[in-house]
């Protein structure tokens, strides 16, 4: 656990903010239930064969790996997950006035459901509640995709044009929407305080942000159990579990 003295310094970081920006990953929502990848208990740590699921090459050009997908979204830990203490507690600095936006790679939607203002929160790899036509673009919500599943077809195509259907998540291999990383390059350029909550930061181009914001002038805040590449850059790093950490620094 973080020893007192490293709390309080985090703490007071907070504290001084004016401009906040919160970047956070899977790591803030396990305790929600939701795995995240490379944690001790990640999807990929116990499962090195589930990576492929995330590739879009994959994805597109084996039918297995999408009837494998389709059974995985069903099964989503985030259709019944609610927010914990650790997105409850930046959604308290939002309704404080210092934070100005919630850079997020989780697909989950609990930090909306925690009452932060949709606006604020940029999904950099989407979400898992639509679906996307990989073909015409066709959006619904996913919902409609998943009962065609429920009712047989394994590999629901679009409704149509028949294209490949997918969630409207960002996998690897995809590019993200470039307006929203703009959005995020910008946010966190201007913050005078970045907090990494529950992010491996291995992930690109996400993590650069971190770099950015440092080389920008803001003071940074990692939050996070294990060591990350950008841990040097940060003015504190706490280890603590974020239910605990984030909590404390109000
Ligand atoms: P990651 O799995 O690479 O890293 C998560 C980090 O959080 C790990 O370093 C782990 O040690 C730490 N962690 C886990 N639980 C913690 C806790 N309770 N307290 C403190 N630290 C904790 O996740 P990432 O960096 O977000 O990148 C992985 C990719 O996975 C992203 O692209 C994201 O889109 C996707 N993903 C999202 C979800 C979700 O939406 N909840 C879940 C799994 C993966
Ligand atoms: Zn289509």
């Amino acid at each position: 656990m973080d020893s007192g003295a490293e709390l309080g310094r985090a703490g007071e970081l907070v504290a001084g903010a004016r401009r906040l920006v919160a970047m956070t990953g899977a790591g803030i929502s396990t305790d929600s239930g939701i795995p995240d990848f490379r944690g001790p208990n990640g999807l990929w740590t116990r499962d090195p064969a589930a990576e492929r699921m995330s590739n879009f090459r994959d994805y597109v050009s084996s039918r297995e790996v999408r009837e494998l997908t389709w059974q995985a979204r069903i099964e989503h830990p985030g259709w019944a997950a609610v927010p914990n203490a650790a997105h409850h507690a930046l959604a308290e600095l939002e309704r404080r006035g210092i934070l100005r936006a919630i850079v997020t790679q989780n697909i989950d939607r609990l930090q909306q459901k925690a009452g932060s203002d949709p606006d604020l929160v940029l999904e950099l790899h989407g979400n898992m509640f639509e679906s996307v036509c990989l073909d015409c673009a066709d959006r619904r919500d996913m919902r409609e995709a998943l009962a065609r599943v429920r009712a047989g077809e394994t590999d629901p195509p679009c409704a149509d044009c028949g294209g490949i259907l997918k969630s409207a998540t960002v996998s690897f291999g995809q590019s993200l929407d470039r307006a929203l990383l703009d959005r995020a390059a910008s946010a966190v350029r201007e913050c005078d305080v970045l907090v990494v909550a529950g992010s491996s930061l291995t992930v690109q181009p996400a993590a650069g942000l971190v770099g950015l914001a440092a080389n920008a002038g803001a003071r940074v805040l990692v939050c996070n159990a294990a060591p990350t590449p950008y841990d040097d850059a940060a003015e504190v790093v706490l280890r603590g579990p974020l239910g605990e950490t984030l909590p404390a620094l109000l």
